[in-house]
């Protein structure tokens, strides 16, 4: 996942322009100038590094994750071997997790449950020196809210969570930095753009969720392994619906979705859970087929159960 934001892009010029005209019309043809020459600025150093904006991520190669950056530590750990009480899960979700303290109180053993046996399947590999115990527990949580309302939710295929404090980078196949991504059997995400993502639960951008929705696609579709049969079955309907608003987003300016989403379909879905659970009404009002098809595919509706 990559930060664009398609309004900030066209806001700034605009403005600026505006801006301009303004000064002329004032005859403060001094500041008139000083704005002309921020405006083409702006521009050059839009075309200039356009081409080199962060790239993601669904490299469903199984090659490396990531360049190997000798220089980065690192510190393994072994799911099993972790062992946190319900009652520190329970501490750390409530401090950082707004979903779960949204849900009905006889959903939450159950969520602890199921993020328990996650942590326990998983190896989590921390590229910095600093290691929080947040980490494994609200990585997981993430991939255990977008599968809460499905049977099978243990994601196999990924063995390893890999989480670096920052941006990282990625050689292959060009030189990029990535706030997350999905490779080979690793979940690969930014600790700092991770928190972002639940700091801010309403702003519609969440890595940690869209890197778990690239992860249970890949499950289902790529590697075919441990299906979970009612979203196999459902996504075409999701399909179908979000060809609809990918066509219409890509013809309006201003849309729900961000540039980055109208790259491809798999953007386009990642972003979709993304919005599900955190613009839900904007969503269900922008379009509405998809949000009810989203709602039966995932099982869950953040708009009425547990928001
Ligand atoms: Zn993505």
């Amino acid at each position: 996942m990559i930060i664009t934001n398609k309004h900030r892009r066209f806001w700034i010029p605009l403005g600026v322009f505006l801006l301009t005209i303004w000064f002329v019309l004032e005859g403060e043809n001094k500041l008139a100038f000083i704005s002309f020459f921020l405006l083409f600025g702006y521009i050059f150093f839009i075309v200039l590094f356009r081409s080199e904006t962060l790239e993601e991520g669904v490299d469903y190669s199984n090659g490396l994750p990531v360049a190997k950056d000798e220089s980065l530590p690192c510190h393994t750990y072994y799911g099993e071997e972790l062992n946190f009480p319900d009652e520190e899960l329970t501490e750390i979700l409530t401090k950082h997790f707004p979903y779960f303290n949204s849900l009905p109180a006889d959903n939450k053993p159950i969520f602890l449950k199921r993020l328990t046996r996650f942590i326990a399947e998983k190896t989590f590999k921390v590229y910095d020196d600093t290691v929080f115990r947040e980490m494994p527990v609200l990585v997981s949580a993430a991939a255990i809210q977008l599968t809460f309302g499905l049977e099978k939710y243990l994601l196999p295929h990924f063995q390893f969570i890999h989480i670096y404090p920052q941006e990282f980078m990625r050689s292959n196949p060009v030189l990029c930095l990535l706030e997350g991504n999905v490779s080979g059997r690793a979940i690969n995400l930014s600790w700092k753009h991770f928190l972002e993502g639940y700091a801010k639960p309403t702003d519609g951008q969440n890595v940690g969720l869209h890197e778990m929705a690239h992860a249970l696609y890949y499950q289902t579709f790529i590697v075919e392994e441990n299906i979970d049969k009612n979203f196999r079955d459902q996504y075409s309907n999701f399909r179908t619906d979000a060809n609809k608003a990918y066509h219409t987003e890509k013809t309006i300016y201003g849309g729900l979705y961000s540039e980055y989403a109208e790259k491809n379909f798999q953007e386009f879905w990642a972003e979709s859970i993304e919005l599900f659970f955190e613009k839900p009404a904007a969503m269900n009002r922008n379009y509405r087929q998809l949000y009810a098809s989203l709602r039966s595919l995932l099982k869950q509706d953040p708009l009425t159960s547990n928001q």
